[in-house]
């Protein structure tokens, strides 16, 4: 493949914009390389200015789950920008996205739209702040909730990727507000809350973690969060930026069958465009202005554009028959099919894979169940595994702490080749 286009345009980048990119894992930094700057894409492809052609899996970090510029959301884009594309003031869209979340998820009585998850994050906490009259927040070490000064610490995402979980510029008043649990590890949760009693507002996390690679939660620990916050009625917020309307039409918290008081959202309800929400207990959103006391706004928030590319994706999700059925069946072929190169090969690897998110973690364990395995993976050998597909025409995330994202476009042939790549790759590497 030639990427001299790229590698111009990176160069030029690098003069004007920090590091050259405006998301520092984009930059391709713990990989290396020159990243393909993208000219466009289509379904489950993307091509570079170069006019290379890859089968994508970040999918926008996971936004596209219809894959690229599918014709109806092209189309409400395109009609709803023509009649303006921001008034600040209330649309009927607005209300629609609303009802339609609503009706998807059970634990939503109300929602308020911002414009990135991390917006969404941030407001929830103060939110659940506002509600409770505490100030302390447990976050997981590994889970990423945006870049909001509260979520900085020990954070996954591009922060664990670049060596830099806790950030320089966070006071250290606000990153005393925040407790480091561990995931999967209730006992950690359990002595935080006797060790500062009546002094939590919150607990939240990732209910299936991407940021530091798929996770999957005990039960036990999911029920056990549940109870901890009721018995110290501490709010549970459940972010869902990356899993809500991805793992299922109700959510990760359908899957798990836990009722959060709080949950956020972005990325699938944007349909590509920026976005955010959060939204649940009738009660706690209640305390939002001008409603209530709490204060949270937005120039942008409810974006026209942005309402109409989410309620179409919503819509498509929610009356396509067996949508989630067949994203299940496709991203089940590709497992199979990486499992199966794993054992011929004897090739050391563990795929976490919940419907369209996996990650194939680079370790000799034989189970990635917490922070700390992820830690022993071989971050090295993920670069190289990387490197190889992107030659062969796979765009894969670009970092070992990250989860892919197979969309309703990806086909029987993406799959096939995606598992042949990956092959010749796992040889390579042996
Ligand atoms: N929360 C989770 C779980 C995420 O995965 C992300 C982004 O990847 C965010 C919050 C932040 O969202 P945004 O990048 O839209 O600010």
């Amino acid at each position: 493949m030639i990427f001299d286009k790229s590698i111009k345009a990176f160069h030029e980048a690098q003069k004007h914009i920090p590091g050259g990119v405006n998301s520092p894992v984009r930059s391709f930094g713990s990989v290396g390389g020159n990243p393909p700057f993208i000219a466009k894409a289509s379904g489950s492809k993307i091509t570079d200015i170069d006019g290379n052609e890859y089968i994508d899996y970040v999918g926008s970090w996971g936004p596209m789950i219809l894959g690229h510029a599918h014709p109806d959301v092209v189309k409400a884009i395109q009609e709803t920008a023509a009649l303006g594309a921001s008034f600040g003031a209330p649309t009927e869209l607005e209300t629609e996205i609303a009802v339609l979340i609503k009706k998807l998820v059970p634990s939503i009585d109300m929602v308020r739209m911002v414009n990135s998850g991390t917006e969404a994050t941030m407001s929830a906490l103060r939110l659940a702040r506002g509600y409770t009259g505490r100030n302390l927040v447990i976050k997981f070490e590994g889970c990423y909730h945006g870049h909001n000064d509260s979520f900085l610490i020990q954070a996954g995402s591009g922060a664990l990727t670049f060596g830099t979980p806790n950030t320089p510029g966070v006071t250290p008043g606000t990153a005393h507000d925040t407790l480091i649990a561990q995931y999967n590890d209730l006992p950690s949760v359990e002595r935080l809350f006797e060790d500062h009693k009546n002094e939590i507002a919150a607990v939240i996390l990732e209910p299936i973690t991407g940021n530091m690679g798929v996770i999957i939660p005990d039960q036990i620990f999911i029920n056990g969060l549940r109870k901890l916050c009721d018995e110290n009625k501490t709010v549970l917020i459940f972010d869902e930026v990356m899993t809500g309307f991805r793992i299922k039409k109700g959510c990760a918290q359908e899957l798990l069958g836990i009722t959060p008081d709080l949950t956020t959202f972005g990325k699938i309800i944007g349909g590509g465009l920026p976005v955010g929400a959060y939204g649940g207990k009738q009660e706690i959103m209640d305390m939002l202005a001008p409603k209530g006391p709490v204060y949270q706004a937005g120039t942008l928030s409810g974006n026209p554009l942005a309402m109409a590319a989410g309620i179409t994706t919503l819509r498509l999700l929610d009356k396509t028959p067996d949508f989630y059925d067949n994203l299940e069946n496709t991203s089940a072929s590709l497992e199979e099919g990486l499992q199966n190169n794993m054992k011929e090969l004897g090739f050391d690897g563990v795929i976490n894979r919940v419907g369209s998110m996996f990650t194939l973690f680079f370790t000799k364990e034989n189970s990635v169940k917490s922070f700390a395995d992820v830690k022993k993976c071989d971050t090295t050998r993920f670069a190289n595994y990387f490197k190889m597909s992107l030659q062969n025409g796979i765009y894969l995330a670009p970092s070992q702490y990250e989860a892919g994202f197979i969309s309703a476009a990806h086909t029987k042939e993406d799959i096939q080749k995606t598992v042949e790549a990956s092959y010749m790759a796992m040889k390579k590497l042996k």
